[in-house]
C-alpha cells in the first residue's frame, strides 16, 4: 500500500489523513468527499518555489487552476507566492472572489471571448497568453478602447510533444493551440504583435503534455525556444524577458508510474537555460511554469461507501460506491487507474479482486477494474488515492448527481471547503416555461 504525503493507518487500523481519521470525515460530512491533504499541497508548493530560488533565476510558478479551481485553493496558492492560470470567466471569477492578486493572474485558452478578454482587463491581470491570430488583434482592439497597454506571451507550438515515457519531435504539429513554430506562424505573431501598439511582448509560452517522467522534452523545448529567442532577437530586435515552459510535470498514481522529484525538472529547465542564454550572450529571461496536476493530484483522496454488490460466478464481482463517473470521470475518459483501499479496514489483508463501479446509469462507470480487497462489506469506506486533479473540476451532474463536498485537513483539523450540492442546486437553474405549467395546461 502506498501512502501519500500525511495519510497513514492509526491505531484503529483508520485511514488518516491530515491528522484526521476518515472514519470521522464520512460521519460528518457524508460520502462521497473529496479529502484535501493541505500540508501535502503546501508541501509541492514550496518543492517548486525553493528549486527556482536555487537557480538564481527570476521565476513565476503559476499554478493551473484547471485541475481544481475552488476558492479556498486560490487562497493557498496565494500564501505559498503561486501565480495563477485561468482559463474562462468562471475560473478568473473564481480567483477574484478568493481576492487572488490579480497582477498574478495569467489568461490562457484559445478562445477567449470578448466578454471573458473584457472582463480580465478590467480586472486588470498581469498577463496573456495569446494563442491565435484573431486573438491577437481582438486583445490589442479591446485593450485599446480601455486605453490599456496589455503584457502577453505568445503560445508557441514547438514541435515537441511529450507523453509519460517517450517524447516526440514533429515538424508539423497538429494542435489547436498557439503559434507553430516550424512552418513561421510564430515569427509572423511576434512581429504582429511588436506592431500593434495596446500589447507588450514579453515572451513566449509553451506546454508540451501532460504526466511527464522524464525531463528530456522540456530540454528540447527549452532548445527550440532558445533558438527562437536568438532569431527573433536578431531579426526583429525583441529580446524575450519571460519564456514559460508550461506544466505537465507528472505524477504517480499507481505502481509503475515514476515522476521525478520537482526540484529535478525544475533544474533540467533553468539549467538549460542558463546555458543557453549564457552561450547566446543573452540577458536571463524571467522563467515562469504552470503545475497543474503535480500541485494538488496525489494530495487528493476520494472518500466512498460501498453501497451494494453483485457477484457473477466465474466472471467477475462489483462492489458499488456512491459516486462514480460524476465525480472522476478519468477512468471512463482515459481509462486512467486509480490505487484504493478499505479505509476503515485498512490493516486486513487482501482476499478477493474486485471492480469498483459507481452509480450513474452508464456500464463504463467503472473506478477500478481489478482492485485487491479485504472481503469489503456493504458500508464499508473506500478511500481512492491521488484524486486531487481534474477530479472535482471535472465533476458533473450526470444523472443529476449532486457533487460531493471538499473538506481540507492539516494537523487533526477538517474544514470544508466547498459545500455537498444540494438538491436545491440541482433544479435551481430550471425554468419551466409558462405554457407548461400546470395551471396552463389545465384551461
Ligand atoms: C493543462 C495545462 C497545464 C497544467 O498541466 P498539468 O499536466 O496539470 O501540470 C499547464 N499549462 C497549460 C497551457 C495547460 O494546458
Amino acid at each position: 500500500m502506498y501512502l501519500h504525503g500525511t495519510s497513514k493507518i492509526n491505531a484503529k487500523g483508520h485511514l488518516e489523513i491530515g491528522g484526521v481519521d476518515t472514519t470521522d470525515l464520512a460521519k460528518e460530512f457524508g460520502t462521497p468527499l473529496y479529502i484535501v491533504d493541505e500540508a501535502l499541497v503546501r508541501q509541492r508548493a514550496s518543492e517548486y518555489v525553493e528549486a527556482f530560488k536555487a537557480s538564481g533565476l527570476k521565476f513565476q510558478v503559476a499554478y493551473a487552476s484547471k485541475a481544481f479551481s475552488v476558492m479556498a485553493m486560490c487562497a493557498i496558492a496565494e500564501q505559498e507566492g503561486l501565480s495563477l492560470d485561468v482559463v474562462s470567466d468562471g475560473e478568473l471569477y473564481t480567483a477574484l472572489q478568493a481576492g487572488f492578486p490579480v497582477e498574478r493572474i495569467h489568461f490562457h485558452g484559445n478562445n477567449k471571448t470578448p466578454d471573458e478578454i473584457n472582463m480580465a482587463l478590467e480586472a486588470g491581470i498581469g498577463c496573456f497568453v495569446v494563442d491565435n491570430f484573431v486573438e491577437l488583434h481582438l486583445l490589442n482592439a479591446l485593450a485599446a478602447e480601455k486605453g490599456l497597454t496589455v503584457k502577453i506571451l505568445l503560445r508557441i507550438t514547438p514541435g515537441v510533444e511529450a507523453h509519460t515515457h517517450d517524447y516526440i519531435s514533429t515538424g508539423q504539429q497538429d494542435s489547436k493551440f498557439g503559434f507553430d513554430l516550424a512552418n513561421g506562424a510564430a515569427k509572423k505573431a511576434i512581429q504582429e504583435a511588436i506592431a500593434l501598439a495596446n500589447l507588450e511582448v514579453l515572451g513566449v509560452h509553451s506546454h508540451i503534455g501532460s504526466q511527464i517522467f522524464e525531463v528530456d522534452g522540456f530540454r528540447m523545448a527549452v532548445d527550440k525556444v532558445s533558438q527562437f529567442a536568438v532569431e527573433i532577437r536578431k531579426d526583429l530586435g525583441l529580446t524575450f524577458q519571460v519564456i514559460n515552459l508550461g506544466g505537465g510535470f507528472g505524477i504517480r498514481y499507481v505502481e509503475g508510474d515514476t515522476p521525478l522529484p520537482i526540484a529535478q525538472y525544475v533544474g533540467a529547465i533553468t539549467d538549460a537555460i542558463i546555458s543557453n542564454f549564457t552561450a547566446a550572450e543573452f540577458p536571463l529571461p524571467e522563467i515562469w511554469v504552470e503545475p497543474g496536476r503535480s500541485m494538488v493530484g496525489d494530495a487528493g483522496t476520494t472518500l466512498y461507501t460501498i453501497g451494494t454488490a453483485k457477484e457473477i460466478p466465474g466472471v467477475r464481482k462489483y462492489i458499488a460506491v456512491d459516486g462514480g463517473m460524476t465525480d472522476n470521470p478519468r477512468p471512463a475518459l482515459y481509462q486512467s487507474e486509480y490505487e484504493a483501499i478499505l479505509a476503515n479496514r485498512a490493516n486486513e489483508a487482501n482476499e478477493e479482486t474486485v471492480t469498483v463501479a459507481g452509480k450513474a446509469c452508464e456500464s463504463g462507470d467503472k473506478l477500478i477494474i481489478d482492485l485487491e480487497l479485504p472481503k469489503a462489506n456493504i458500508g464499508d469506506l473506500l478511500a481512492v488515492f491521488c484524486t486531487g486533479a481534474y477530479n472535482y473540476a471535472m465533476a458533473s451532474n450526470y444523472n443529476r448527481i449532486r457533487r460531493p463536498a471538499v473538506v481540507f485537513v492539516k494537523d487533526g483539523q477538517a474544514d470544508l471547503a466547498v459545500q455537498r450540492e444540494s438538491l436545491d442546486n440541482i433544479v435551481a437553474n430550471d425554468v419551466i416555461p409558462a405554457r407548461l405549467r400546470k395551471a396552463e395546461l389545465a384551461k
